[in-house]
């Protein structure tokens, strides 16, 4: 790889990169020159591919199979990427669930899966992530949220809840690590084409498409771009702020 290449010699951690937007990002990382650790839960097939894609163009990858929920699993997992490349420079918290219902039928599991998962999960990915960053004084957070957490969304109140604690929490992450040269931000991603958005009715994506000024649906390529661009040195000055790919939603 030649010198010039973005993320030469970077070291990156995404969650939920088996799939639709997670495995866009790993992708995309690695063919600009990051080592790319997968996190996934349980599709052990769809996570081969991502691993296999990646070397296929001449990347380096590992496999770190768990649910970012479980504060043991993510600590082991942290000291593993660590072990195998020697630092963590990039930590991508997108894994996230969906378990939608109007608030007066959501059962309490619901919601609390949902907030493990999107909200814990993110806390314990950042905070074992951000002591090897803070060591060697350099680093990137990317939050991956969703405008439901910045407008809220029907039958998304668990969901709407636990983006919208991420993007505060990130925030308060950005203030407390900034002096370490480490950056922390939110990608803030409207309506993607992806297995999540894929069990949506017809009818709610055709009522969605008309809200969008750009008259498409996104691609995990167009939040990818961005990642990679927030990981790389020249957004170095860009830290605490919610990034909406929507389309320009309405
Ligand atoms: P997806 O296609 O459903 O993929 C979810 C990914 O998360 C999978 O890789 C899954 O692993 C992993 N995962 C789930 N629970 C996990 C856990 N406890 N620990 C580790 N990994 C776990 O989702 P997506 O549409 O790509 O969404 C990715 C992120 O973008 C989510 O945070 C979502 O909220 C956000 N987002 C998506 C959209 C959209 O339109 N798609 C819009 C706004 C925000 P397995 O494959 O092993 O199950």
């Amino acid at each position: 790889m030649s010198e010039d290449i973005l993320l030469k010699d970077r070291v990156a951690l995404v969650t939920g990169a088996s799939r639709g937007l997670g495995r866009a990002i790993a992708i995309s990382l690695a063919r600009n020159g990051a080592k790319v650790a997968i996190n996934y839960l349980s599709n052990d097939t769809e996570a081969n591919k991502v691993a296999e894609a990646i070397q296929a163009d001449g990347g380096e990858t590992m496999m770190a199979k768990g649910s970012i929920a479980d504060g043991t699993f993510v600590k082991d997992m942290v000291k593993q990427v660590v072990k195998q490349w020697g630092k963590l420079d990039i930590l991508v918290n997108n894994a996230g669930i969906t378990r939608d219902n109007l608030l007066p039928r959501m059962a309490d599991e619901a919601w609390d899966e949902v907030m493990n998962t999107n909200l814990r999960g993110a806390y314990l990915c950042t905070k074992f992530a951000v002591r090897p960053m803070m060591e060697q004084s350099w680093g990137r957070i990317i939050n991956i949220a969703s405008l439901a957490g910045v407008i809220g969304n029907m039958g998304q109140a668990n969901y709407s809840a636990s983006k919208g604690g991420l993007i505060a929490f990130t925030k308060s992450v950005a203030r407390e690590v900034g002096s370490r040269k480490i950056t922390a931000n939110v990608i803030a991603p409207g309506f993607i084409v992806t297995d999540m958005t894929g069990k949506l009715p017809q009818e709610a994506k055709d009522n969605i498409l008309t809200r969008i000024p750009l008259k498409r649906f996104g691609t995990p390529d167009d939040i990818a771009s961005l990642a990679v661009f927030l990981a790389g040195e020249s957004a170095g000055y860009i830290t605490a702020q919610v990034i909406c790919v929507d389309g320009g939603v309405i």
